[in-house]
């Protein structure tokens, strides 16, 4: 059977149950697409020499009528920020080239107990820190609608590698924005979770107060699918939530008309391309009888500046420990001496991770703490507060995804205030740990522009299903065609 790799996660798992294919047949043609058009687009940093022996397992299983798990045969690409036991876990950092994590992280654990495929570890931004997905010792991910434009991130790969079919669904970590940026860039569907639901054990951290794993896919059931898998307490990870609200649903009925608030300085922040294909979806949802109307939030302005305080001084702390004693590079100095350990380190990080570490420490040094890093923590909690008391009666708030379109590799690379800015939009939803999702809503000619919904925290429910709602009304969905 042709065009195997086309199928969503929920066509897989209801066709092979079927026996219209073996589990084999499909990660067979997966590879074959990964080794055909990698090339170009390098999403993958490694692919997982195990992935058709765990397919064929999973057909014997079928074969013999025994129980298969709910995501049986589907196959999975995971960001290289998130730990698979014995598969080699990069960060895309040249530190830890040689890492192959001893346990899985609690999200691989739960796929594979749910018969899922690890099909490869894909590309990111060095420990995640970047927008585009240029910053990583691998070299940069190239956009499937045009290989001369970034494909957004720093889940890069994670968002390539659905787009062009070469895995079903993937997960990426999402800590201001990493995993609706790429998809937004490179439309597909990129979600993330309330603060809390999905554990962040085995993700290695960047700015743990922020950051979420969450699924990226090819249309909003398929991460339902996903979340059901993934999502709920772990013991590991004691930031997980308690409540058994995870029982998510692909239902698009709600119970409640839903009123929604677009925010309107997101909007005038915007390429006007971007604000106008928004206004035009706003049309649309008011057509098919919803009703919307334009807010404001006023601590928007100092949002960013709170989040890259938080997000540095916390990966500073957080990276303390590749010292090359507990973690590092084998670079086998002569002895044991202290300067030329230490001195490998300094060279093996890449210059945006080096520059956020020192900034990271100079705004917790006990003169510029109350200064820097205590004044972005009270930005914080306004904005909370802001947006808490939206929610009293907007249920969804909307806006783009991202304020401009994909621009081409390098473009802006030695303006590093500007790259910063482009995470305007989505930061908020990580400072304040509710749930985001982007859907792809249109094209610029051949460039996605995708559209941000924001619910309050734990209404991940709700807000999925009114995903499914948009997408249906509102989204688009095609294929890049030059693959
Ligand atoms: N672009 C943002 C940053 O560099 C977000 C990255 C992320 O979400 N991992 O911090």
């Amino acid at each position: 059977m042709n065009e195997l790799w086309s199928l969503s996660a929920q066509q897989v798992s209801s066709r092979v149950r079927n026996g219209d294919f073996t589990i084999e047949d499909y990660v067979f043609q997966l590879l074959e697409r990964i080794n055909a058009i990698d090339d170009k687009i390098k999403a993958f940093i490694t692919v997982n020499d195990d992935a058709l022996e765990t397919a064929r397992k999973i057909d014997t299983k079928i074969k013999r009528q025994e129980t298969i798990g709910p995501l049986a045969g589907v196959a999975v690409g995971v960001k290289d920020n998130i730990c698979t036991k014995n598969i080699r876990t990069t960060c895309a950092s040249k530190l830890l080239h040689e890492y192959k994590p001893p346990f899985d992280a609690t999200v691989i654990s739960r796929l594979k107990e749910r018969d899922a495929i690890i099909i490869g570890k894909l590309n990111l931004d060095e420990f995640a820190m970047g927008s585009t997905t240029e910053f990583g010792s691998f070299g940069p991910t190239h956009n499937p609608w045009d290989p001369n434009y970034v494909v957004g991130g720093s889940s890069g790969g994670s968002a390539a590698s659905v787009a062009a079919s070469e895995c079903t669904v993937s997960l990426g970590s999402d800590t201001g924005g990493s995993i609706r940026c790429p998809a937004s860039f490179c439309s597909v569907v990129g979600f993330k979770p309330t603060y809390g639901s999905v554990s962040r054990y085995g993700l290695i951290s960047y700015s743990n107060s922020l950051e979420q794993i969450g699924p990226i896919a090819r249309t909003v059931s398929d991460i339902v699918m996903m979340m059901n898998a993934i999502s709920g307490h772990d013991e590991n990870d004691n930031t997980t939530h308690f409540q058994k609200m995870y029982e998510f649903s692909d239902a698009s009925d709600l119970k409640k008309p839903v009123r929604f608030g677009l925010v309107k300085e997101l909007i005038e922040g915007s390429d006007p391309v971007i604000s106008r294909l928004v206004y035009s979806s706003m049309d649309l949802l008011s057509s098919a009888g919803f009703k919307w109307e334009e807010i404001s939030l006023n601590s928007i302005d100092y949002s960013l500046a709170s989040y890259y305080t938080i997000a540095m001084a916390e990966a500073s702390s957080n990276l303390a420990r590749y010292d090359n004693l507990r973690y590092g590079f084998d670079c086998q100095p002569e002895g044991y001496e202290w300067n030329s350990y230490f001195s490998t380190i300094r060279n093996n990080f890449g210059d945006e991770v080096k520059k956020r570490i020192m900034i990271g420490s100079h705004v917790l040094l006990s003169g510029y703490y109350s200064k820097y890093y205590l004044k972005a923590q009270k930005i914080r909690s306004i904005l909370r507060q802001e947006v808490k008391k939206l929610f009293k009666y907007i249920d969804i708030l909307i806006s783009p995804t991202m304020p401009v379109l994909p621009f081409r590799l390098g473009e802006g690379i030695d303006n590093p205030m500007k790259r910063y800015l482009i995470d305007a939009n989505t930061v908020i939803a990580n400072l304040i740990g509710i749930p985001a999702i982007s859907i792809p809503t249109g094209f610029n000619d051949k460039l996605p522009i995708g559209v941000q919904l924001m619910a309050d925290e734990m209404q991940d429910q709700l807000l999925l299903s009114v995903s499914k709602i948009y997408e249906r009304i509102a989204g688009v969905r095609r294929k890049p065609d030059f693959i």
